[in-house]
């Protein structure tokens, strides 16, 4: 067989196995893992290892939160990003407008991201309460290739418990993935009107109003919710310890419960909330950042194997957008940047022992790939897309704006020095960025149907 290319002289490193191969290319698969191979073109990774393409289960490009305010990050820029930090799939959203039916919302997001994605995507659905009549279109929704359903207990998206139930049960009844914000919505809506009548406007009181006792309590009930209707369920952006202990409780009881950490909560501390003026509005997400003892639990939930996965919960605004809440807390757009650091970023875990090589890439590529039944992509083995990351361990980096190609004008990982970070990104045997240069082109990423 000839080879397109071959990735030589690397060392291989899967969910399982670390072992020195070359990786043979033909026709956007792997062909071909053994020693001495050659190919029309060849990439020498000597001393680097070669990882399957990051495979990133939740981001927001260009989701627009009305009155003119839209993350930041567009198909084009945000995958372009990814790229250069090494992830290969994504996985963004429909939100189905009222009067759409789920595969006309469907139809309308990925008309917004073919022509402009640099990777592959898919999409999770989003069942709202305007969805819940619209659960008998779960199936088609399904069949055409969302096989994940987002359902939110927090915001204008919630669902209270019985919608809750309702929309699990035709999840479960097709054969889905739930996945789901967990937060006490009565909860952080009081505490909010409570700090604000009393004067308390600053961004300080934004993870004092959502306290993580509550968010627990919301993945617990939502938990049990899934139990009932004997569905899975795979819990977003697990912000603190209290939450682990939910999500651990479960699975030591066998059921299908799933979670995942983000790295904003693995990097910052809700002490960022206190810079002053518009520096305390940017690391605004939700749920917030908490304090160090949650990230220090976070840390080691992933290595002890109670967190699956991380993501990124991509969804940067700009300084004029997180500027709208500088009298407010509760105004500011929620969300942030962190979509290109997140491969090289999980990898410090290795660096500071956390967890092992084969866990960092199970974490940010396989464990993501099976969850969202993305059967081609997240390992390197024959027959699947070519989706690979060279990436070099002994390279130092310093986050900064300048450095990353967000499309944001800051980022909140500012002059974080990193351990490692890829230098070849290559998508379906393609390779798309490689030392720092981008190499992809808009609309070359495709939709993947997954089951
Ligand atoms: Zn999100």
């Amino acid at each position: 067989m000839t080879f397109e290319l071959v990735v030589r002289n690397g060392t291989v490193v899967t969910s399982s196995a670390t072992y020195q191969a070359d990786v043979g290319v033909h026709d956007g698969k792997i062909a071909a893992v053994a020693d001495e191979l050659h190919g029309e073109r060849e990439i020498n990774a000597v001393g680097k290892y070669v990882i399957p393409g990051g495979v990133d289960i939740h981001v927001h490009m260009q989701m627009s939160l009305g009155d003119g305010v839209v993350s930041s990050d567009d198909f084009f820029t945000g995958t372009r990003a990814a790229a250069f930090g090494g992830t290969t799939t994504l996985i963004d959203f429909v939100e189905p407008e009222p009067q759409q039916s789920l595969l006309e919302g469907l139809a309308a997001r990925r008309a917004e991201a073919n022509p402009q994605v640099v990777i592959d995507y898919g999409l999770h659905m989003t069942l709202g309460p305007d969805e819940k009549d619209k659960l008998d279109q779960v199936q088609a929704a399904y069949d055409a290739g969302c096989g994940s359903f987002k359902l939110y207990m927090a915001y204008g998206f919630r669902l209270d418990d019985g919608q809750l139930l309702s929309a699990l049960a035709a999840i479960k009844q097709v054969g889905g993935q739930p996945v789901i914000h967990c937060e006490n919505w009565d909860v952080i809506l009081t505490l909010i009107q409570r700090n604000l009548e009393a004067g308390r406007t600053a961004p300080h009181w934004h993870p004092r109003s959502r306290p993580a006792p509550l968010e627990a309590e919301a993945a617990g009930r939502a938990i049990d919710i899934a139990s009932y209707v004997d569905a899975p369920l795979h819990i977003f952006h697990v912000s603190c310890a209290a939450v682990v202990e939910r999500i651990r409780s479960a699975r030591a009881l066998g059921l299908p419960i799933t979670g995942e950490t983000c790295p904003q909560y693995l990097f910052l501390t809700q002490k960022a909330y206190d810079a002053p003026g518009l520096q305390g509005t940017l690391p605004i997400c939700s749920p917030p950042l908490r304090p160090q003892a949650d990230q220090d639990a976070l840390w080691r939930a992933l290595g002890q194997g109670d967190l699956q996965l991380i993501t990124t919960d991509h969804c940067p605004f700009v300084l004029r957008d997180k500027a709208r809440g500088l009298e407010d807390f509760s105004k500011i757009p929620g969300g942030v940047p962190s979509i290109e650091m997140r491969l090289a970023g999980a990898y410090q875990g290795v660096d500071r022992g956390y967890y092992s090589l084969n866990r960092w890439v199970d974490l940010c590529c396989s464990a993501p790939a099976r969850l969202a039944g993305l059967s081609s992509k997240g390992d390197i083995a024959i027959g699947l897309d070519a989706d690979l990351v060279v990436f070099d361990p002994e390279r130092q980096v310093t986050l900064s704006t300048d450095f990353l190609h967000e499309q944001c004008d800051w980022t909140p990982y500012d002059g974080i020095e990193l351990q490692g970070w890829p230098e070849v990104t290559i998508s379906r045997g393609e390779v798309i960025v490689r030392d720092g240069e981008f190499q992809g082109e808009p609309g070359r990423g495709r939709f993947i149907a997954r089951r």
